[in-house]
């Protein structure tokens, strides 16, 4: 049987048919609830010509899913046919000690950023094929179609955030920068996981919004002397915690001088731009990382808070047929959340 799929050639996005995965031993076949449509999309679309992208065409767009386990293959013990899951999505060799404690996005044997949706086939097609069982993590009651983000747009921030726990202190302040898929689920995680003064930071007022709505203290409007005006607010403090959600020169820039000395500035947009990190170049002591994804226990943590009711993806679902609509919708700025791409039908069953 063959299945429509929303693909990645290396001249661009597009509907194919493909034949509908069975599984072999170990594997797991997901009927996909909801693909969220990550901006990584957007730069892996515009990229995929470079000779130094890290993917190879062609493969299924969409590595932020949701599904219901649809087939086994031998060896599979711990799902049940039907049952709701997310898909963790930064698949690694399995036996590294990144990967034995589940983190798996920095599996030491990784040449390149590979999943589903990232290389391999992903979401955007009725049916993906996921290589282990250990990637299906059950979802519980969460309506599976809206529970997609909490695979990536909820894993990457809440992996930043806690990654800078410790100095989330009740004085601290954080700065979050970019309040779309990824940056509306960290305001949401920070407000809920520690009582530092949250500064949000975005090009646009409709996400400012959205960020005081969701737990942001004070929004600020990126552009002309936006440090000025964030040391007006702050009274000339630093932050404690920068979480760049965009990852261009400007935001990078501004994340480098608002930081405090012994601060955590955290880059997890891949925006572009860069860094010269050195003595002096840097506040002294301040730690940049590049965090990337998170762990499957992290998944579950995640899941487990929206289970409780403290996050909520903002999702607006679209048919298959609709995914190039969503992908134009993210680049234009129009989406509020995230744009979820439901291939089995946009209405909850
Ligand atoms: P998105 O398109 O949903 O949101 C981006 C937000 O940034 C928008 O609200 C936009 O208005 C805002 N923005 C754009 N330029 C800005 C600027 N100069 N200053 C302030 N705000 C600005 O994107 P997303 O899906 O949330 O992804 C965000 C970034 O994170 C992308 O670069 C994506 O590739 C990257 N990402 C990284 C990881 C990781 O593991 N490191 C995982 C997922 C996504
Ligand atoms: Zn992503
Ligand atoms: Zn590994």
């Amino acid at each position: 049987m063959s299945m429509q799929a929303y693909r990645l050639f290396a001249d661009g996005p597009r509907f194919d048919d493909v034949e509908e995965p069975t599984p072999q031993s170990g594997e797991v076949i997901i009927k996909i609830a909801g693909a969220g449509a990550c901006h990584s999309d957007l730069h892996a679309i515009d990229y995929i010509a470079n000779p130094k992208s890290f993917f190879t065409p062609p493969f299924t767009l969409g590595h932020e899913n949701t599904g219901w386990v649809h087939a086994m293959g031998a060896g599979v013990t711990t799902l049940r046919i039907g049952e709701p899951v997310a898909i963790y999505g930064a698949w690694g060799c399995g036996t590294c000690s990144a990967c034995v404690i589940g983190a798996e996005s920095y599996c030491h044997h990784q040449a390149t950023m590979r999943g589903g949706g990232l290389g391999f086939d992903g979401g955007m097609a009725a049916y993906m094929r996921v290589p282990a069982a250990r990637y299906c993590i059950p979802l519980g009651d969460l309506e599976p179609r809206d529970a997609a983000p909490l695979s990536d747009a909820g894993l990457t921030p809440y992996h930043a955030i806690k990654r800078s726990l410790q100095l989330l202190t009740p004085d601290a302040t954080v700065v979050v920068i970019g309040i779309g898929g990824l940056g509306h689920m960290a305001i949401q995680m920070l407000h809920t996981l520690c009582a530092a003064r949250i500064i949000a930071v975005d090009v646009a007022a409709d996400k400012l919004l959205l960020a005081a709505k969701l737990g942001a203290d004070e929004t600020l409007l990126a552009g002309d002397e936006v440090r000025e005006r964030f040391f007006a607010l702050t009274n000339k403090q630093r932050a404690d915690v920068v979480l760049d959600f965009v990852g261009a020169q400007s935001t990078i820039d501004f994340g480098r001088r608002v930081v405090r000395p012994n601060g955590d500035l955290s880059i997890v947009g891949l925006g572009g731009g860069g860094l010269l990190f050195a003595q002096g170049k840097v506040p002294w002591g301040a730690r940049v990382s590049t965090p990337f994804y998170g762990t499957i226990n992290e998944l579950r943590e995640v899941i487990a808070l929206a289970a409780r009711g403290r996050i909520h993806a903002h999702v607006t679902r679209f048919a298959l047929a609709d995914a190039p609509k969503a992908y134009e919708a993210m680049r234009e700025g129009t989406l509020e959340g995230r744009a979820v791409i439901c291939p089995n039908g946009v209405e909850s069953t």
